[in-house]
């Protein structure tokens, strides 16, 4: 069943058409991947369903809800959480408040204990860390924050831009580790790479984007030996 239902979404930067209505969805449980090159519209999309941007036409469902016009605040209170591009996590507070932020939408004090708890056991790191600010963590360890800080909402779905994206490949090989394992325990995952052969190894179902379309869909496993996929995204 689909938790995530986007129908002909297009969005405009001024009178530039960055999204020219691309449908997608994703089924509760899932790990669905939007791949394509810089530039593609994958930030935008992401952005659109989680309610930073507004979009010209088309519809956004979510968890049986209507969210097209929901602000974004709002849609982290539904369920859907999101790691943003560059994890923006703040520098100057602790890794413990940063954390404590992801919880904003919630009120039961011993459901935040208790998701914390789980949190700081899935990335030891954390723990460890607990009372450094993030800023003077690495980008591995940065990235597993901002996760953690997503989880705290207790969300439905985790929406990940560019996970990967300026870390070494043994953080890039433990994050998708970490990703899978989020979605093992019940979490659905859409995932925004430009390292199509990590998303495509760990996704379902796969989306390619080009300027602003959706060119290609299907099982990531498919993909992943289709020849235009192969050659434009999987070359070395
Ligand atoms: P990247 O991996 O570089 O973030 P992307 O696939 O996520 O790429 P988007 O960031 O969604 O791509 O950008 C899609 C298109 O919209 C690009 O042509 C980009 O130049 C344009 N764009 C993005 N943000 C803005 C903005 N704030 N103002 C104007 N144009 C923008």
């Amino acid at each position: 069943m689909a938790i995530l239902e986007v129908k002909n979404l297009e969005v405009y930067y001024g009178v530039i058409k960055a999204l020219k209505g691309i449908s997608f969805d994703v089924n509760e449980g899932e790990i669905v991947a939007l791949i394509g090159a810089n530039g593609a519209g994958k930030t935008t999309t992401l952005h659109t369903i989680t309610g930073l941007l507004k979009s010209a036409s088309g519809s956004i469902q979510f968890d049986g809800n209507d969210i097209t016009r929901i602000r974004g605040d709002k849609i982290v209170g539904m369920g859907m959480a999101h790691v943003p591009e560059g994890r923006r996590v703040f520098a100057a507070l602790s890794v413990y408040e940063n954390l404590k932020l992801g919880a904003y939408t919630r009120r039961d004090k011993n459901e935040i204990e208790e998701t914390l708890q789980m949190i700081y056991k899935r990335f030891p790191r954390l723990l460890e860390r607990k009372n450094q600010p993030a800023g003077t963590l690495s980008g591995g360890e940065q990235q597993m924050l901002a996760m953690g800080r997503a989880l705290m909402s207790h969300p439905k779905v985790i929406v990940l831009d560019e996970p990967s994206m300026g870390l070494s490949p043994l953080y890039v090989s433990e994050i998708f580790d970490i990703i899978q394992e989020i979605n093992k325990s019940g979490t659905t995952v859409l995932l925004v790479e430009q390292n199509a052969k990590k998303a495509l190894s760990i996704a379902n179902r796969a989306y390619v984007l080009e300027t602003g379309d959706i060119v290609l869909s299907g099982d990531a496993k498919e993909l992943m030996n289709n020849d235009s996929v192969k050659k434009a995204y999987l070359s070395e």
